[in-house]
């Protein structure tokens, strides 16, 4: 299975999580350069689909892709699908960081949630989807030096700690995405099922072949 990204802290946490699968996982840094899907759907579920499907076609294996966000209420659910590219095109965790800072300074409503899509999709375009919210707030300056994106910046009170101050385990056990993973772990058998019958699809539109699944 490919992981479609590139993000290191995003495929550690969802490699992290499938450690116990019996599935060989990949991510995009494993292969050479390919082309990347366009993300300009207006909802993480479609550009998580379009990312996977794309990716899955391209690879002509089954791929998981994860779009994901911050959404905060103060600014009408902003930088949502935007916030890798808040703060512009290539920006670094620090200028989009920065940018949400400016946008909340005097602002007392500091609510935010993370989302995450997770799609599962394989070459012929047939996908699964999974979805999950994490609730919290943004704080006034960084804390932590764990994770990325805008982990510093949310604060999750249940635990009295931000994102970028939890272990990898920790904030797996209550984030966007490592709820959506538990979603997607729960029903792994069928899953794996799942993609054994499209594989032997497939193949048997390309006439020979059997699926690899790691001992
Ligand atoms: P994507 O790669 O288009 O899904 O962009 C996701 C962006 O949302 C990341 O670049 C981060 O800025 C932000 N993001 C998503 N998940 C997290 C997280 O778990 N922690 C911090 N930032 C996140």
């Amino acid at each position: 299975m490919v992981i479609a990204t590139k993000n290191k802290g995003k495929s550690a946490e969802i490699k992290a999580t499938l450690r116990d699968f019996p599935v060989l996982v990949k991510d995009l840094n494993d292969f050479g350069p390919i082309p990347e899907p366009v993300e300009d759907g207006e909802t993480f579920e479609e550009n998580a689909y379009k990312k996977a499907s794309f990716t899955a076609r391209i690879l002509g294996l089954p791929t998981l892709a994860d779009d994901s966000g911050l959404e905060v209420e103060a600014l009408g659910g902003v930088p949502g699908v935007h916030s890798a590219r808040y703060a512009g095109p290539g920006a670094t965790d620090l200028q989009n960081n920065a940018k949400l800072l400016d946008a909340l300074s005097g602002q007392a409503n500091r609510k935010a949630r993370f989302c995450c899509v997770l799609s599962l999709a394989v070459p012929s375009g047939a996908a699964l989807t999974y979805e999950a919210f994490c609730e919290g707030v943004i704080i006034d300056s960084p804390r932590g030096d764990k994770g990325f994106g805008y982990d510093p910046l949310f604060f999750y009170p249940p635990l009295g700690k931000t994102f970028a101050e939890m272990s990898m385990e920790e904030k797996l056990s209550v984030s966007h995405r490592g709820l959506a993973l538990r979603e997607l772990e729960k029903e792994f058998k069928q899953v794996l099922l799942w993609l054994q019958l499209r594989h032997a699809e497939e193949e048997t539109r390309r006439g020979a072949g059997g699926m690899c699944v790691k001992e």
